[in-house]
């Protein structure tokens, strides 16, 4: 059992209040400033356990920092390739996709990871 932590809580709960796939440096600071003796080190690591227990998503983003979601409902990632920015995608029915690489791998596939790169609205609207 984790034993109960005020900063910890506080980190989950930016989560699930901020839908956009926040950096442990935007966590941290929005956090700071409630929390004085909070690090950035604190911040990461609290979100690193947080994800290893299930409670929420980390994301491995290309050439980026790791971004974390508080929404475990299973959904896709749309990554901005000029901004960055990270939405979601709400895809369903989508585990056919391990039957089909399934068909081509020896041992069992349990699971799949998919992100979509593309420009987002914004940036898109700024281009014309
Ligand atoms: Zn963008
Ligand atoms: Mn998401």
């Amino acid at each position: 059992m984790l034993k109960y932590s005020k900063q910890r809580e506080a980190i989950k709960n930016y989560l699930l209040v901020h839908r956009t796939h926040p950096t442990a440096e935007t966590v941290y600071t929005a956090l700071k400033d409630e929390f004085p003796n909070i690090s950035l080190g604190t911040v990461y690591r609290n979100l690193s356990l947080l994800a290893d227990i299930g409670e929420i998503q980390k994301l491995h983003i290309d050439n980026g920092a790791d971004r974390f979601d508080g929404n475990l409902s299973p959904h896709y990632h749309a990554i901005c390739k000029t901004c960055g920015k990270v939405d979601d995608i709400p895809l369903e029915n989508t585990d056919f996709i391990n039957q089909l690489a399934g068909i081509h791998y020896d041992g069992t596939v349990q699971e799949h990871r998919i992100y979509f790169y593309g420009q987002c609205s914004e940036c898109s609207k700024n281009n014309f």
